[in-house]
């Protein structure tokens, strides 16, 4: 192996994450192990070009289309990459509704598990130990720290994402919203909204 100090840039980094990965990255692409023009085009992707918009959109549609809605209860994935939205983290996503009795939260414990095609890349908190461990041990503390204030008379259901299953929450239309299309409506789904972690906005 060749020995000098080009190659071994990792070795004077401060212990910052952010550095690593691109001393990663360096090393990576010097053996010609990959691309770095397209690993930019995947971050690009998930970062500016698939968001929460895309989710946005399918909570918008299932609020003005109870078909669309029952075919998405039953069946997220295919009806979801029937409107374009599908890839990394993409398989198997099921969507839970939320009610007046019910309200829905997800978490990944295990990890970061999160559904990329619909919502991007998930957000800090998401990943974090804190949040893994105590939305499943203190769901509605977590939910009033959120600012999600139930009534007494709604259960809170926590759901697990996994690689096998990735969740997505259909949050309650907000009232007010009687009249709006569907463009009008998804600017008031949040990403949070989709996780449980937060309510819709209410039209003003
Ligand atoms: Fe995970």
């Amino acid at each position: 192996m060749p020995h000098d100090d080009h190659d071994h840039p990792h070795a004077l980094l401060p212990p910052d994450p952010a550095l690593r990965v691109k001393a990663l990255e360096t090393i990576l692409t010097r053996k010609g192990l990959i691309d770095p023009v397209a690993l930019d085009e995947i971050i690009d992707t998930y970062q500016n070009k698939i968001g929460p918009q895309n989710g946005a959109r399918v909570v918008a549609k299932a609020w003005g289309d109870s078909a669309f809605k029952q075919a998405l209860l039953a069946d997220a994935t295919s009806v979801v990459a029937d409107l374009g939205f599908y890839g990394r983290q993409g398989e198997h996503i099921v969507v839970v509704e939320n009610t007046p009795e019910q309200h829905n939260m997800v978490v990944c414990t295990l990890c970061s598990c999160y559904p990329w095609p619909l919502l991007g890349i998930p957000p800090g908190w998401y990943k974090s130990d804190a949040y893994r461990a105590r939305a499943v041990r203190e769901p509605r503390k977590v939910l009033a720290e959120f600012g999600v204030e139930l009534t007494p008379e709604s259960s809170v259901r926590v759901w697990d994402s996994t690689a096998e299953i990735r969740y997505l929450v259909l949050p309650m239309r907000p009232e007010g919203s009687e009249g709006l299309g569907e463009e009008d409506l998804a600017a008031l789904v949040t990403r949070d909204s989709m996780i449980g972690t937060g309510l819709p906005k209410v039209p003003s």
